[in-house]
């Protein structure tokens, strides 16, 4: 099957520790949907859904969290605190029924902002395996 322009954008990013446009929306330098902030993380609906319910969630702070690969033991609270927020997330969003939590990593996982992120996706009747 053609690769998605997702997928696209994906293997054409390159890895690196440079500012993305997650600082812009950390910065509110960029509008975006937020759901749910607090001093450490911001929630916001991902711009190109791909479920009746998506939202990215982020540590404020990237610390060098360009993706999961990156985690070092320093970062062991802000991770446990992410997991710990996707759930106060998926409960706000009504997610009674379930949902799916998703972090892609590098080209191979489909990652295409390097800055930590886990997907929220409901609402729907997920697929598995996944694509
Ligand atoms: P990744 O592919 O790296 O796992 O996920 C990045 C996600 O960020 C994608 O689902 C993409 O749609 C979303 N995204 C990228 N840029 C923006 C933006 O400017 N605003 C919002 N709300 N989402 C974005």
């Amino acid at each position: 099957p053609m690769a998605s322009s997702e997928m696209e954008a994906a293997i054409s990013a390159t890895p690196s520790d440079s500012p993305t446009i997650f600082d812009k929306i950390i910065n509110k330098e960029i509008p975006s949907n937020v759901v749910y902030e607090d001093d450490k993380v911001l929630a916001f609906r991902d711009i190109a859904p791909q479920a009746p319910v998506h939202i990215v969630l982020i540590p404020k702070v990237k610390d060098g969290l360009t993706g999961l690969s990156k985690a070092e033991e320093r970062h062991c609270e802000i991770l446990g605190y992410l997991l710990y927020t996707a759930k106060i997330v998926a409960k706000q969003e009504g997610l009674e029924d379930g949902f799916r939590i998703v972090i892609n990593d590098g080209p191979n996982g489909c990652q295409s902002v390097y800055h930590l992120h886990i997907h929220i996706l409901g609402g729907r009747q997920m697929n598995w395996p996944p694509g």
